[in-house]
């Protein structure tokens, strides 16, 4: 594996990471209210604590996920899949459910993480679904939910299997793991578009191309909505009550995915992108988590502002996910490795 390929999964986990501390403190506020808090501007820096919210716990999550099912199985069946992905979501369950690492050997290095241990706004959907003890799959689906709780989470999915499946897998793969928690087609399809996505940027296409090449992949509807957010971003500066109200406010699936995809494209860099991502009337984490994985798939870990790294506390454990994710990659998972997931 080179290095820009390495590179392209800490860039998109971590931009990802940053658009979610920086959208944390935007989450729940009116465009209104966000201006008068923090500025004409709204919100330009990472506002203490900095950490990062449920997108991203659950984010490094499906990465345990995809790393677990293909230390097991190799090529795993859709089965096989789905309960990789429902017994890592399970362990994120764990850290919204307990206050402490238990010390227990038994899942993911993950587990022993105390600042995962936190409930940064955990989506309603997720914890439901989690706690039912069931998981869905495309064919039986859990709810009726088409949040996005699934969308929000499935970079790790294009990230890890973009050298080694077809992008129709990789798409099935990641809208398995949306079904574990959410039913409605517009809670699963949308992560499934992100994923393949994210294997077109790291190949060094555009934001609008990869939403182009998903023709014949994605249903209609999701597809002439990521359209309608390319052209919007391409035919006139992005503003934050026009974006909502162009795209809607990125609580469900497909429009913050929409809202993600204008941002990378209108921004006239990461930062710039991330920041209109997340200064506007809706789900400013996740918007601003998601085109943070879009962008930093691209651009790598130097497109982002060195002051939002500083600023972010968890940065090091999301490395540290990139770098397992490298050593996987390369065929370099010990013994030991395994052990760290529980296997
Ligand atoms: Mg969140």
């Amino acid at each position: 594996m080179n290095q820009d390929r390495i590179d392209a999964i800490a860039g998109s986990l971590l931009a990802g990471a940053i658009g979610d501390c920086l959208g944390a403190a935007t989450e729940f506020k009116s465009y209104d209210t966000i201006t008068r808090v923090f500025g004409p501007n709204g919100l330009t820096e990472i506002h203490p604590p900095g950490r990062f919210t449920d997108d991203t716990q659950m984010t490094l999550f499906t990465a345990v996920g995809v790393i677990t099912a293909l230390l097991d199985h190799g090529r795993p069946t859709s089965k096989e899949w789905t309960k990789a992905f429902h017994e890592a979501y399970l362990e994120w369950l764990r850290t919204q459910e307990i206050r402490m690492p238990l010390g227990d050997k038994s899942g993911s290095w993950l587990l022993g993480e105390s600042t995962l241990y936190r409930r940064e706004a955990p989506g309603m959907t997720c914890l439901s679904a989690l706690r039912s003890g069931e998981a869905g799959n495309l064919e039986d689906r859990i709810n009726d939910s088409k949040g996005c709780g699934g969308v929000m989470r499935s970079a790790p999915v294009g990230l890890l299997l973009a050298d080694t499946h077809t992008k129709e897998e990789i798409y099935e793969v990641s809208c398995l793991s949306a079904a574990v928690t959410h039913g409605h087609d517009g809670g699963i399809y949308p992560a499934g578009a992100l994923s393949v996505m994210v294997v077109d940027l790291m190949n060094g296409e555009s934001v609008a191309t990869a939403v182009k090449n998903l023709t014949g992949l994605i249903p209609k509807d999701l597809e002439d909505r990521l359209r309608e957010a390319v052209s919007y971003a391409t035919s006139q500066p992005i503003e934050p009550w026009s974006l909502c109200d162009e795209l809607g406010q990125g609580w469900v699936g497909d429009e913050a995915l929409a809202i993600a995809v204008a941002c990378a494209v209108g921004g006239s860099d990461l930062e710039d992108s991330l920041l209109i991502a997340i200064n506007h009337d809706g789900d400013t984490d996740s918007t601003g988590a998601i085109c943070g994985n879009l962008l930093g798939a691209k651009l790598g870990v130097s497109a982002i502002p060195q002051r939002f790294l500083d600023a972010a506390p968890q940065v090091p454990l999301v490395a540290q996910v990139a770098a397992d994710c490298s050593v996987f990659l390369r065929g370099e998972a010990t013994l030991e490795f395994a052990a760290r997931y529980g296997r």
